[in-house]
Protein backbone atom coordinates (compact mmCIF):
# COMPACT_ATOMS: atom_id res chain seq x y z
CA UNK A 1 0.00 0.00 0.00
CA UNK A 2 1.35 3.28 1.17
CA UNK A 3 2.05 6.25 -1.54
CA UNK A 4 1.59 5.63 -5.07
CA UNK A 5 2.93 7.93 -8.19
CA UNK A 6 1.36 7.93 -11.34
CA UNK A 7 3.17 9.83 -14.33
CA UNK A 8 1.39 10.70 -17.07
CA UNK A 9 -2.49 11.76 -16.61
CA UNK A 10 -4.53 10.59 -19.69
CA UNK A 11 -7.02 7.72 -20.02
CA UNK A 12 -4.83 5.16 -18.18
CA UNK A 13 -3.40 7.16 -15.80
CA UNK A 14 -6.39 8.25 -14.45
CA UNK A 15 -8.12 4.97 -14.88
CA UNK A 16 -4.78 3.38 -12.26
CA UNK A 17 -5.44 6.62 -9.99
CA UNK A 18 -8.79 5.76 -9.24
CA UNK A 19 -8.26 2.10 -9.12
CA UNK A 20 -4.85 2.25 -6.97
CA UNK A 21 -7.12 4.81 -4.30
CA UNK A 22 -10.00 2.76 -4.58
CA UNK A 23 -7.87 -0.38 -2.69
CA UNK A 24 -6.87 2.60 -0.22
CA UNK A 25 -3.23 3.85 -1.54
CA UNK A 26 -2.65 7.63 -1.36
CA UNK A 27 -2.41 8.97 -4.91
CA UNK A 28 -0.50 11.70 -6.79
CA UNK A 29 -0.60 12.05 -10.36
CA UNK A 30 2.29 13.66 -11.76
CA UNK A 31 0.95 15.48 -15.29
CA UNK A 32 3.36 17.08 -17.86
CA UNK A 33 0.63 19.34 -19.25
CA UNK A 34 -1.12 21.88 -18.07
CA UNK A 35 -4.12 19.79 -17.26
CA UNK A 36 -4.85 16.21 -16.95
CA UNK A 37 -7.29 14.27 -19.96
CA UNK A 38 -6.41 16.30 -22.59
CA UNK A 39 -6.28 13.35 -25.33
CA UNK A 40 -9.36 12.62 -24.16
CA UNK A 41 -11.15 15.71 -25.28
CA UNK A 42 -9.94 14.93 -28.84
CA UNK A 43 -11.17 11.43 -29.15
CA UNK A 44 -13.91 10.19 -31.60
CA UNK A 45 -13.80 13.91 -32.83
CA UNK A 46 -14.75 15.15 -29.83
CA UNK A 47 -17.15 12.79 -28.76
CA UNK A 48 -15.16 9.42 -27.34
CA UNK A 49 -15.27 6.13 -28.66
CA UNK A 50 -14.53 4.80 -25.50
CA UNK A 51 -15.03 0.75 -26.58
CA UNK A 52 -16.22 -1.81 -29.06
CA UNK A 53 -18.88 -4.28 -28.61
CA UNK A 54 -17.64 -5.89 -31.64
CA UNK A 55 -14.21 -7.42 -29.85
CA UNK A 56 -12.24 -10.00 -30.67
CA UNK A 57 -8.44 -10.84 -30.15
CA UNK A 58 -6.14 -10.94 -31.58
CA UNK A 59 -8.24 -9.60 -34.67
CA UNK A 60 -8.12 -5.91 -33.16
CA UNK A 61 -5.10 -5.58 -31.61
CA UNK A 62 -1.18 -5.61 -32.90
CA UNK A 63 2.08 -5.33 -30.83
CA UNK A 64 4.68 -7.95 -30.65
CA UNK A 65 3.59 -10.56 -28.18
CA UNK A 66 -0.16 -10.22 -28.51
CA UNK A 67 -0.76 -13.98 -27.69
CA UNK A 68 -0.10 -12.12 -24.13
CA UNK A 69 -3.79 -10.21 -24.48
CA UNK A 70 -6.35 -12.37 -23.01
CA UNK A 71 -4.79 -12.48 -19.61
CA UNK A 72 -5.05 -8.79 -19.48
CA UNK A 73 -8.51 -8.21 -21.12
CA UNK A 74 -10.06 -11.41 -19.23
CA UNK A 75 -9.60 -9.34 -15.86
CA UNK A 76 -11.47 -5.48 -17.25
CA UNK A 77 -13.17 -5.58 -20.54
CA UNK A 78 -15.80 -3.74 -22.49
CA UNK A 79 -18.93 -4.25 -20.05
CA UNK A 80 -16.31 -3.71 -16.87
CA UNK A 81 -15.38 -0.40 -18.59
CA UNK A 82 -19.31 0.28 -19.48
CA UNK A 83 -20.22 -0.37 -16.32
CA UNK A 84 -17.66 1.41 -14.72
CA UNK A 85 -19.02 4.95 -16.39
CA UNK A 86 -22.45 4.09 -15.97
CA UNK A 87 -22.03 3.55 -12.25
CA UNK A 88 -20.39 7.24 -12.00
CA UNK A 89 -23.85 8.30 -14.10
CA UNK A 90 -22.95 8.27 -17.48
CA UNK A 91 -25.35 5.83 -20.23
CA UNK A 92 -23.44 4.57 -23.47
CA UNK A 93 -24.76 4.23 -26.69
CA UNK A 94 -23.93 1.88 -29.07
CA UNK A 95 -24.00 2.33 -33.02
CA UNK A 96 -23.18 -0.76 -34.70
CA UNK A 97 -21.04 -1.54 -31.63
CA UNK A 98 -18.89 1.72 -31.70
CA UNK A 99 -19.91 2.85 -27.98
CA UNK A 100 -20.15 6.84 -27.22
CA UNK A 101 -20.88 8.59 -24.39
CA UNK A 102 -25.43 9.24 -24.78
CA UNK A 103 -24.35 13.13 -24.91
CA UNK A 104 -21.97 12.89 -27.44
CA UNK A 105 -19.11 14.83 -25.89
CA UNK A 106 -15.86 13.62 -24.79
CA UNK A 107 -15.52 16.20 -21.89
CA UNK A 108 -18.19 14.18 -20.00
CA UNK A 109 -16.04 11.08 -19.90
CA UNK A 110 -13.00 13.61 -18.55
CA UNK A 111 -15.72 15.13 -16.06
CA UNK A 112 -16.52 11.99 -14.78
CA UNK A 113 -12.96 10.75 -14.37
CA UNK A 114 -12.16 14.13 -12.48
CA UNK A 115 -14.95 13.72 -10.31
CA UNK A 116 -13.69 10.34 -9.03
CA UNK A 117 -9.96 11.50 -8.79
CA UNK A 118 -11.57 14.42 -6.34
CA UNK A 119 -13.56 12.44 -4.11
CA UNK A 120 -11.15 9.72 -3.98
CA UNK A 121 -8.49 12.35 -2.95
CA UNK A 122 -6.47 11.87 -5.97
CA UNK A 123 -3.77 14.65 -5.76
CA UNK A 124 -3.08 15.58 -9.10
CA UNK A 125 -0.09 18.02 -10.58
CA UNK A 126 -0.08 19.72 -13.72
CA UNK A 127 2.24 21.15 -15.48
CA UNK A 128 5.00 18.70 -14.15
CA UNK A 129 6.66 16.42 -16.19
CA UNK A 130 9.17 13.54 -15.04
CA UNK A 131 12.21 14.50 -15.88
CA UNK A 132 14.50 11.60 -13.97
CA UNK A 133 13.04 8.23 -12.21
CA UNK A 134 15.65 6.68 -9.68
CA UNK A 135 14.15 3.16 -8.76
CA UNK A 136 14.86 2.20 -5.31
CA UNK A 137 18.64 0.66 -4.46
CA UNK A 138 20.70 0.14 -1.65
CA UNK A 139 18.93 1.15 1.68
CA UNK A 140 16.38 3.49 0.24
CA UNK A 141 13.12 1.84 -0.50
CA UNK A 142 11.26 4.02 -2.21
CA UNK A 143 11.08 5.58 -6.31
CA UNK A 144 11.97 9.11 -6.69
CA UNK A 145 10.87 11.22 -9.52
CA UNK A 146 13.01 14.46 -10.26
CA UNK A 147 10.74 17.19 -11.80
CA UNK A 148 10.73 21.10 -12.19
CA UNK A 149 8.57 21.35 -9.53
CA UNK A 150 11.02 19.44 -6.96
CA UNK A 151 11.68 15.78 -6.50
CA UNK A 152 8.69 13.06 -5.93
CA UNK A 153 8.65 9.81 -3.68
CA UNK A 154 6.97 7.14 -3.53
CA UNK A 155 6.82 3.34 -3.01
CA UNK A 156 5.16 2.45 -6.28
CA UNK A 157 5.21 4.21 -9.38
CA UNK A 158 3.02 4.03 -12.60
CA UNK A 159 4.23 4.58 -15.65
CA UNK A 160 1.33 6.19 -18.14
CA UNK A 161 3.21 8.52 -20.36
CA UNK A 162 1.06 7.39 -23.35
CA UNK A 163 2.47 8.08 -27.06
CA UNK A 164 3.93 10.80 -29.18
CA UNK A 165 0.85 10.47 -31.19
CA UNK A 166 -1.44 13.52 -31.56
CA UNK A 167 1.25 16.18 -29.90
CA UNK A 168 2.16 19.00 -31.67
CA UNK A 169 5.26 19.30 -29.15
CA UNK A 170 8.19 17.11 -28.93
CA UNK A 171 6.89 16.31 -24.62
CA UNK A 172 5.11 13.11 -25.53
CA UNK A 173 8.50 11.42 -26.67
CA UNK A 174 9.40 11.75 -22.58
CA UNK A 175 7.68 8.40 -22.27
CA UNK A 176 9.78 6.28 -23.52
CA UNK A 177 12.84 8.38 -22.50
CA UNK A 178 12.44 7.54 -19.07
CA UNK A 179 11.29 4.11 -19.71
CA UNK A 180 14.52 3.45 -21.88
CA UNK A 181 16.72 5.05 -18.69
CA UNK A 182 15.18 2.65 -16.35
CA UNK A 183 16.70 -0.12 -18.66
CA UNK A 184 12.92 -1.62 -19.87
CA UNK A 185 13.07 -3.00 -23.21
CA UNK A 186 11.30 -1.47 -26.02
CA UNK A 187 10.28 -1.52 -29.21
CA UNK A 188 10.94 1.38 -31.22
CA UNK A 189 7.69 3.76 -32.15
CA UNK A 190 6.24 4.31 -35.14
CA UNK A 191 3.07 6.20 -36.25
CA UNK A 192 -0.27 3.65 -36.05
CA UNK A 193 -3.35 5.24 -36.84
CA UNK A 194 -2.54 7.89 -39.32
CA UNK A 195 -2.93 8.86 -43.14
CA UNK A 196 -0.49 8.33 -45.63
CA UNK A 197 1.30 10.33 -48.24
CA UNK A 198 1.49 9.52 -51.68
CA UNK A 199 3.66 10.25 -54.38
CA UNK A 200 1.38 11.12 -57.45
CA UNK A 201 0.73 14.76 -57.78
CA UNK A 202 -2.97 13.70 -58.79
CA UNK A 203 -4.02 14.30 -55.06
CA UNK A 204 -3.80 18.45 -55.43
CA UNK A 205 -7.05 17.76 -58.01
CA UNK A 206 -8.70 15.40 -55.67
CA UNK A 207 -8.27 17.00 -52.31
CA UNK A 208 -11.33 17.24 -49.92
CA UNK A 209 -12.98 13.95 -51.98
CA UNK A 210 -14.90 11.20 -49.95
CA UNK A 211 -15.77 8.03 -51.32
CA UNK A 212 -16.17 4.35 -50.08
CA UNK A 213 -13.81 2.57 -51.59
CA UNK A 214 -12.03 -0.69 -50.98
CA UNK A 215 -8.09 -0.29 -50.17
CA UNK A 216 -5.59 -2.94 -50.43
CA UNK A 217 -1.64 -2.68 -49.43
CA UNK A 218 1.13 -4.20 -51.31
CA UNK A 219 4.33 -4.90 -50.04
CA UNK A 220 7.46 -5.12 -52.17
CA UNK A 221 8.63 -4.10 -55.55
CA UNK A 222 7.51 -6.93 -56.82
CA UNK A 223 4.56 -8.07 -55.07
CA UNK A 224 1.03 -8.59 -56.63
CA UNK A 225 -0.57 -9.70 -53.61
CA UNK A 226 -2.54 -7.79 -51.32
CA UNK A 227 -0.57 -8.05 -47.73
CA UNK A 228 -4.25 -6.57 -46.25
CA UNK A 229 -7.25 -4.68 -47.01
CA UNK A 230 -10.23 -2.60 -45.75
CA UNK A 231 -12.94 -0.82 -47.07
CA UNK A 232 -14.86 2.07 -46.05
CA UNK A 233 -14.84 6.04 -46.24
CA UNK A 234 -11.73 6.92 -47.78
CA UNK A 235 -10.62 10.56 -47.59
CA UNK A 236 -8.73 12.10 -50.42
CA UNK A 237 -6.49 15.04 -49.41
CA UNK A 238 -3.98 17.04 -50.75
CA UNK A 239 -1.17 14.40 -49.95
CA UNK A 240 -2.94 11.39 -50.32
CA UNK A 241 -4.96 9.03 -48.49
CA UNK A 242 -6.84 9.04 -45.39
CA UNK A 243 -10.05 8.04 -43.50
CA UNK A 244 -10.74 5.36 -41.08
CA UNK A 245 -9.98 2.33 -44.02
CA UNK A 246 -6.53 3.99 -44.57
CA UNK A 247 -6.29 4.31 -40.83
CA UNK A 248 -6.62 0.63 -40.42
CA UNK A 249 -3.69 -0.79 -43.17
CA UNK A 250 -1.51 2.46 -41.96
CA UNK A 251 0.73 0.36 -39.20
CA UNK A 252 1.44 -2.03 -41.88
CA UNK A 253 2.72 0.94 -44.52
CA UNK A 254 4.71 2.60 -41.59
CA UNK A 255 6.56 -0.61 -40.64
CA UNK A 256 7.27 -1.38 -44.12
CA UNK A 257 8.77 1.95 -45.09
CA UNK A 258 10.66 1.96 -42.23
CA UNK A 259 11.98 -1.40 -42.71
CA UNK A 260 13.10 0.84 -46.61
CA UNK A 261 9.91 -1.34 -48.43
CA UNK A 262 7.96 -0.13 -51.25
CA UNK A 263 4.44 0.61 -50.72
CA UNK A 264 1.67 0.50 -53.04
CA UNK A 265 -2.21 0.74 -52.58
CA UNK A 266 -4.70 -0.06 -54.82
CA UNK A 267 -7.95 1.62 -54.45
CA UNK A 268 -10.91 0.19 -55.31
CA UNK A 269 -13.72 2.59 -56.31
CA UNK A 270 -16.61 0.02 -56.64
CA UNK A 271 -16.25 -2.19 -54.03
CA UNK A 272 -19.77 -2.76 -53.95
CA UNK A 273 -20.34 -4.84 -57.24
CA UNK A 274 -18.54 -8.46 -56.95
CA UNK A 275 -15.77 -8.94 -58.76
CA UNK A 276 -17.32 -11.86 -61.19
CA UNK A 277 -20.31 -9.68 -62.18
CA UNK A 278 -17.77 -6.73 -63.23
CA UNK A 279 -17.07 -7.74 -66.93
CA UNK A 280 -21.13 -7.44 -67.68
CA UNK A 281 -21.18 -4.04 -65.72
CA UNK A 282 -18.72 -2.50 -67.61
CA UNK A 283 -20.27 -3.66 -70.47
CA UNK A 284 -23.36 -2.45 -69.81
CA UNK A 285 -22.22 0.33 -68.24
CA UNK A 286 -20.52 0.79 -71.92
CA UNK A 287 -23.79 0.36 -73.94
CA UNK A 288 -25.72 2.62 -71.92
CA UNK A 289 -22.77 5.40 -72.73
CA UNK A 290 -22.34 4.78 -76.07
CA UNK A 291 -21.84 8.18 -78.32
CA UNK A 292 -21.77 10.27 -74.68
CA UNK A 293 -18.80 11.86 -73.62
CA UNK A 294 -16.11 9.80 -71.38
CA UNK A 295 -16.61 12.36 -68.27
CA UNK A 296 -20.44 11.31 -68.23
CA UNK A 297 -19.72 7.42 -68.25
CA UNK A 298 -17.05 8.35 -65.52
CA UNK A 299 -19.23 10.65 -63.37
CA UNK A 300 -21.94 8.16 -63.23
CA UNK A 301 -20.19 6.05 -61.67
CA UNK A 302 -17.70 8.26 -59.13
CA UNK A 303 -17.04 11.32 -58.43
CA UNK A 304 -16.33 13.41 -61.00
CA UNK A 305 -12.96 15.13 -59.51
CA UNK A 306 -11.94 11.10 -59.23
CA UNK A 307 -13.54 10.66 -62.72
CA UNK A 308 -11.40 13.28 -64.39
CA UNK A 309 -8.16 11.85 -63.43
CA UNK A 310 -8.79 8.39 -63.60
CA UNK A 311 -9.62 9.13 -67.41
CA UNK A 312 -6.82 11.50 -68.06
CA UNK A 313 -4.55 8.12 -66.47
CA UNK A 314 -6.05 6.52 -69.83
CA UNK A 315 -5.52 8.88 -71.86
CA UNK A 316 -8.90 10.21 -72.32
CA UNK A 317 -10.34 13.75 -72.35
CA UNK A 318 -13.37 14.80 -70.61
CA UNK A 319 -15.03 15.58 -74.53
CA UNK A 320 -13.65 12.34 -76.20
CA UNK A 321 -16.63 10.04 -77.20
CA UNK A 322 -17.43 6.75 -76.19
CA UNK A 323 -17.65 4.65 -79.68
CA UNK A 324 -15.57 2.58 -81.07
CA UNK A 325 -12.44 4.75 -81.47
CA UNK A 326 -12.15 5.15 -77.69
CA UNK A 327 -13.37 1.43 -76.76
CA UNK A 328 -10.04 0.11 -75.61
CA UNK A 329 -9.18 3.50 -73.43
CA UNK A 330 -12.58 3.27 -71.85
CA UNK A 331 -11.90 -0.43 -70.83
CA UNK A 332 -8.65 0.48 -69.24
CA UNK A 333 -10.84 3.28 -67.27
CA UNK A 334 -12.91 0.63 -65.91
CA UNK A 335 -9.63 -1.43 -65.32
CA UNK A 336 -8.73 1.42 -63.38
CA UNK A 337 -12.24 2.11 -61.02
CA UNK A 338 -11.12 -1.80 -59.90
CA UNK A 339 -7.42 -1.38 -59.35
CA UNK A 340 -6.00 2.03 -59.06
CA UNK A 341 -2.26 2.23 -58.28
CA UNK A 342 -0.76 4.36 -55.88
CA UNK A 343 2.58 4.42 -54.09
CA UNK A 344 2.63 5.30 -50.41
CA UNK A 345 5.95 7.36 -49.69
CA UNK A 346 5.54 8.06 -45.70
CA UNK A 347 3.26 7.93 -43.31
CA UNK A 348 1.67 11.89 -41.82
CA UNK A 349 3.86 12.89 -39.07
CA UNK A 350 3.67 11.24 -35.69
CA UNK A 351 1.51 14.52 -34.61
CA UNK A 352 -1.07 13.81 -36.86
CA UNK A 353 -1.22 10.08 -35.65
CA UNK A 354 -4.13 8.84 -33.33
CA UNK A 355 -1.67 6.32 -31.55
CA UNK A 356 1.19 4.74 -31.88
CA UNK A 357 2.57 1.00 -32.55
CA UNK A 358 5.50 0.30 -30.18
CA UNK A 359 6.69 0.97 -26.91
CA UNK A 360 7.68 -1.25 -23.31
CA UNK A 361 7.47 -5.16 -24.29
CA UNK A 362 4.63 -6.95 -22.54
CA UNK A 363 7.29 -9.92 -21.92
CA UNK A 364 9.61 -6.71 -19.54
CA UNK A 365 6.17 -7.14 -17.32
CA UNK A 366 4.07 -9.37 -15.20
CA UNK A 367 0.40 -10.32 -15.30
CA UNK A 368 0.04 -7.44 -13.01
CA UNK A 369 1.74 -5.27 -15.46
CA UNK A 370 4.78 -4.53 -13.25
CA UNK A 371 8.34 -4.32 -14.35
CA UNK A 372 10.04 -7.60 -13.93
CA UNK A 373 13.56 -5.52 -13.80
CA UNK A 374 11.62 -3.20 -11.58
CA UNK A 375 9.71 -4.21 -8.42
CA UNK A 376 6.75 -2.08 -7.67
CA UNK A 377 7.26 -0.03 -11.09
CA UNK A 378 4.14 -0.65 -12.78
CA UNK A 379 3.32 0.39 -17.05
CA UNK A 380 -0.02 0.89 -18.60
CA UNK A 381 -1.62 2.18 -21.50
CA UNK A 382 0.08 3.09 -25.03
CA UNK A 383 3.56 3.30 -23.20
CA UNK A 384 3.52 -0.56 -24.04
CA UNK A 385 3.99 -2.56 -27.36
CA UNK A 386 0.16 -2.54 -27.96
CA UNK A 387 -1.29 -0.76 -30.12
CA UNK A 388 -5.75 -1.34 -31.46
CA UNK A 389 -7.36 -1.07 -34.68
CA UNK A 390 -9.63 2.42 -34.81
CA UNK A 391 -12.84 1.91 -32.85
CA UNK A 392 -12.46 2.03 -29.50
CA UNK A 393 -9.71 -0.63 -28.85
CA UNK A 394 -7.02 1.62 -27.81
CA UNK A 395 -9.22 3.49 -25.22
CA UNK A 396 -10.48 -0.04 -24.00
CA UNK A 397 -6.73 -0.86 -23.44
CA UNK A 398 -6.34 2.63 -21.55
CA UNK A 399 -9.01 1.28 -19.52
CA UNK A 400 -8.01 -2.42 -19.10
CA UNK A 401 -4.39 -1.77 -18.51
CA UNK A 402 -4.90 1.16 -16.18
CA UNK A 403 -7.17 -1.16 -13.98
CA UNK A 404 -4.90 -3.61 -13.35
CA UNK A 405 -1.60 -1.91 -12.99
CA UNK A 406 -3.58 0.45 -10.36
CA UNK A 407 -5.53 -2.32 -8.57
CA UNK A 408 -2.12 -4.41 -8.67
CA UNK A 409 -0.06 -1.64 -7.46
CA UNK A 410 -2.12 -0.47 -4.72
CA UNK A 411 -2.19 -4.95 -3.44
CA UNK A 412 1.29 -4.88 -4.20
C1 LIG B 1 -6.97 12.82 -32.18
C2 LIG B 1 -7.08 11.49 -31.49
C3 LIG B 1 -8.30 10.82 -31.49
C4 LIG B 1 -8.41 9.57 -30.87
N1 LIG B 1 -9.64 8.96 -30.83
C5 LIG B 1 -9.76 7.77 -30.22
C6 LIG B 1 -11.03 7.13 -30.08
O1 LIG B 1 -12.07 7.71 -30.44
N2 LIG B 1 -11.08 5.91 -29.49
C7 LIG B 1 -9.95 5.27 -29.01
O2 LIG B 1 -10.05 4.15 -28.50
N3 LIG B 1 -8.74 5.87 -29.08
C8 LIG B 1 -8.62 7.10 -29.64
N4 LIG B 1 -7.40 7.71 -29.68
C9 LIG B 1 -6.25 7.03 -29.01
C10 LIG B 1 -6.35 7.19 -27.49
O3 LIG B 1 -6.62 8.53 -27.19
C11 LIG B 1 -5.04 6.76 -26.82
O4 LIG B 1 -4.72 5.45 -27.20
C12 LIG B 1 -5.18 6.82 -25.30
O5 LIG B 1 -5.50 8.12 -24.90
C13 LIG B 1 -3.86 6.40 -24.65
O6 LIG B 1 -3.96 6.63 -23.28
P1 LIG B 1 -2.62 6.73 -22.41
O7 LIG B 1 -3.03 7.02 -21.03
O8 LIG B 1 -1.76 5.58 -22.66
O9 LIG B 1 -1.85 7.99 -23.04
P2 LIG B 1 -2.27 9.52 -23.13
O10 LIG B 1 -3.73 9.67 -23.17
O11 LIG B 1 -1.44 10.10 -24.22
O12 LIG B 1 -1.77 10.10 -21.74
C14 LIG B 1 -0.40 10.20 -21.41
C15 LIG B 1 -0.24 11.40 -20.50
O13 LIG B 1 1.07 11.40 -19.97
C16 LIG B 1 1.57 12.72 -19.98
N5 LIG B 1 3.04 12.64 -19.98
C17 LIG B 1 3.85 12.21 -20.98
N6 LIG B 1 5.12 12.24 -20.56
C18 LIG B 1 5.11 12.69 -19.29
C19 LIG B 1 6.13 12.92 -18.31
N7 LIG B 1 7.42 12.70 -18.58
N8 LIG B 1 5.75 13.37 -17.10
C20 LIG B 1 4.44 13.60 -16.79
N9 LIG B 1 3.46 13.40 -17.69
C21 LIG B 1 3.79 12.93 -18.91
C22 LIG B 1 0.97 13.31 -21.25
O14 LIG B 1 0.97 14.72 -21.20
C23 LIG B 1 -0.41 12.72 -21.22
O15 LIG B 1 -1.35 13.50 -20.55
C24 LIG B 1 -7.26 8.97 -30.26
C25 LIG B 1 -6.05 9.66 -30.25
C26 LIG B 1 -5.95 10.91 -30.85
C27 LIG B 1 -4.63 11.64 -30.82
Amino acid sequence: MGKTGVVGGGASGLMAAICAAQHGAEVTVLEGRDRIGKKILATGNGKCNFSNRDFLIPRDYRGHHTDLLPRYFSRFCVEDTVLFFREKGMLATDRDGYLYPRCGQASVVLDLLEGELSSLGVKTVCSCPAERILPPKGGRKQFLVETRQGTFSFDRLILACGSPAGYRTQEGEGGQKLARDLGLSSYEMFPALVGLRCRENWYKRLAGVRCHAGISLRIGDKAQKPAVSEKGELQLTDYGISGIPVFQLSRYASLALGEGKSVFADIDFLPEIPLQDWPSFCLEQYRLCENRTALQLGNGLVHKKIAQVLLAQCSLKDTDPVDRRTKKKVFSFFDSLRRFETQVVSPNPVQNAQVCAGGVSLRDVTDNLESRKIPGLFLCGEMLDVDGRCGGYNLQWAWTSGFIAGTCAAQT
